[in-house]
């Protein structure tokens, strides 16, 4: 019985060949002409202003964080079920991180618990399209405008998907995207973007990735010497990775719909269990069109998601769960507090499971992992 891993770093063919021309070529730094193929093509598909790739989604929440020009004692909203980063790259600044509780519906920041968080000390809200589901941005962006707050979407799980009609990162002041090869494309294990909305951060943003210097101007002619101007750090990624991202961006659209098959098959088989109360799907807002990022299951409790994860992982198919909500962590009580009660945000991370899905995952292994499921899932009812 093969192993099914939960994932594997998406390859469609044509890698190797861009890797190569780059190679061939003679730029293999930062700004070479696959990164502006790939931040042209981000900013056709999303509709942003300005898109930045970046050595990954952590590094363009830094530049964000950078950007927004966050002080120690400054606050930031965001859900505690999130990845490390999103916190992380607020708190290198000085931030105080405030966490507010979940949608169970879509594990989402519920937005109707932001306003009361605010204080005179907030600068930003960072809502997470978890799984490529968008957060209620309408709510989010009128809060934000209200009180006059900077909205940074961790859009890492959401390229390609759109909330009414319009693409994610293309909502917020800016955005951030993940290439990580656990991500829906990835520029070969480790990449990213910062996507750009509010025009008056796009030139800062230019010099800060570049060392602080404006070399960028430089390279467009603007200034005849480039110089320090700023702070900064080295933000660029290598040649090398643009090429092989432009390979994934050419077939995105086969990638997607790769992903909402496996994903639709899953939805499918499993919609039955969840009828009958046993398990719990993932629920998509009809605003929101997905891009099947992730496919979870919710079970009654960590006792049974824990037993399925070894029904799963004894016939050979691994699943996963994260994450572990920050507020309890051991750097999650030094640098933030939770505002309000935590209803869902521990327990329902507590129920879910993740199923393998990866561009690359055959059909046989789809059903196998379905069936697999389905014996566990059936004594449940
Ligand atoms: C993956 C992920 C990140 C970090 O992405 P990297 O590219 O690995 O830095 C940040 N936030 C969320 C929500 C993610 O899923």
């Amino acid at each position: 019985m093969d192993f099914i891993p939960f994932n594997k770093p998406p390859v469609t063919g044509k890698e190797l060949q861009y890797i190569s021309q780059a190679i061939a070529g003679d730029k293999l730094s930062g700004d070479g002409p696959f990164a502006k193929q790939c931040e042209q093509w981000l900013e056709e598909h999303t509709q942003c202003n300005k898109a930045l790739l970046t050595p990954s989604c952590t590094h363009a929440l830094e530049l964000a964080a950078l950007l927004i020009d966050i002080q120690p004692g400054d606050e930031v909203i965001m859900p505690s079920f999130t990845f490390v980063s999103t916190a992380n790259a607020f708190v290198l600044r000085g931030a105080k991180i405030v966490f507010v509780d979940i949608r169970p519906d879509t594990m989402n920041i519920d937005e109707t618990k932001i306003e009361n968080a605010i204080t005179a000390n907030t600068k930003a809200i960072v809502p997470v399209h978890y799984a490529g589901v968008s957060c209620e941005m309408d709510t989010i962006m009128a809060i934000a405008n209200k009180h006059k707050l900077f909205v940074i979407e961790d859009a890492a799980q959401g390229m390609m998907s759109t909330y009414k009609g319009q693409s994610l990162g293309a909502i917020g002041h800016m955005a951030t995207f993940s290439f990580h090869e656990t991500k829906n494309y990835t520029s070969g294990g480790e990449g990213g973007a910062l996507l750009i909305n509010d025009q008056r951060f796009i030139q800062r943003a230019e010099i800060l990735r570049e060392k602080g210097t404006n070399r960028s101007l430089f390279f467009k002619g603007m200034v005849d010497k480039y110089t320090w101007v700023d702070i900064g750090s080295s933000m660029l990624p290598s040649e090398i990775q643009a090429a092989y991202l432009y390979a994934q961006m050419e077939q995105a659209q086969e990638i997607n719909h790769s992903r909402l098959s496996i994903w639709n098959n899953y939805q499918n088989a499993f919609s039955k269990y969840q009828a009958a109360g046993a398990i719990e799907l993932p629920s998509i807002p009809s605003d929101c069109r997905h891009n099947a990022h992730m496919f979870y299951v919710k079970l009654s409790d960590v006792d049974v998601r824990d037993q399925f994860i070894t029904h799963m992982k004894n016939q050979n198919i691994l699943t996963v769960f994260h994450y572990l909500p920050l507020h309890s962590t051991v750097a999650g009580r030094q640098f933030s507090h939770f505002y309000g009660e935590d209803k869902y945000t521990t327990k329902e991370s507590e129920k879910l499971v993740r199923l393998p899905l990866f561009f690359n995952l055959k059909k046989e292994e789809v059903d196998r992992v379905i069936r697999v499921a389905c014996d566990f899932f059936d004594k449940l009812v």
